[in-house]
């Protein structure tokens, strides 16, 4: 997506551990018009799977994962990590490493939200090494559901794990694949 790989190469940072840092665009401000254009992006590329619910993470997959709902007119659910008084405690859960923290915390959706009648697309907005979404399958896969999917605003492809689901045949769709960031120069897949 043209617009997205403009936008990290004007205002992109690569910090050291292989992270890029997009906070004035995703993970700390939003722009809404290039949020809407990434929602609309990925209803284009999953409009005929029949989806029904938008799964994502908190925090930074809500904004983006909201924007694809408004496409498929169907509603978002974020999984949390951190259990509250508003989840239940009939929740589908699995364990997530943090790719930025290091740490592994618990993901959860209450078993209310997602059912074995829903078709799924998850949302989020980077892929590395692929542990958040094997998380969010693995709930999808608890409820019973179909998996339609994954739909990733920036997938840093030289970290394999977007590779590695597609090899496993899931379906990876990401608007901006970052081949290389070495030097601090970002080099795109197409
Ligand atoms: P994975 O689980 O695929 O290794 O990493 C994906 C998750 O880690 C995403 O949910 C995202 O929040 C975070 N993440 C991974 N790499 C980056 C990065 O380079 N920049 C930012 N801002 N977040 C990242």
């Amino acid at each position: 997506m043209k617009i997205l790989e403009e936008r990290i190469l004007r205002e992109g940072k690569v910090l050291p551990g292989n992270v890029l840092k997009v906070g004035s665009f995703i993970n700390h401000m939003i722009d809404p018009t290039l949020t809407d254009k990434m929602g609309e992006a990925f209803f284009e590329r999953f409009k005929n799977e029949g989806v029904t619910k938008i799964l994502t993470v908190e925090a930074s997959g809500i904004a983006i994962a909201y924007a694809a709902a408004r496409y498929f007119g169907c509603p978002m659910v974020f999984a949390k990590k951190t259990q509250t008084s508003n989840v239940n405690s009939n929740v589908y859960s699995a364990p997530v490493k943090s790719f930025t923290h290091g740490k592994t915390y618990n993901v959860m959706v209450s078993t209310d939200y997602i059912t074995h009648e829903d078709t799924v697309l998850c949302v989020d907005d980077f892929l590395a090494v692929g542990n958040a979404l094997i998380g969010l399958f693995s709930i999808v896969e608890q409820a019973g559901a179909k998996l339609a999917g994954a739909g990733i605003a920036i997938e840093k492809g030289f970290q394999g794990g977007g590779d590695k689901l597609r090899d496993k045949g899931y379906r990876i769709e990401s608007l901006a694949i970052i081949d290389s960031m070495e030097d601090c120069k970002i080099v795109f897949r197409h």
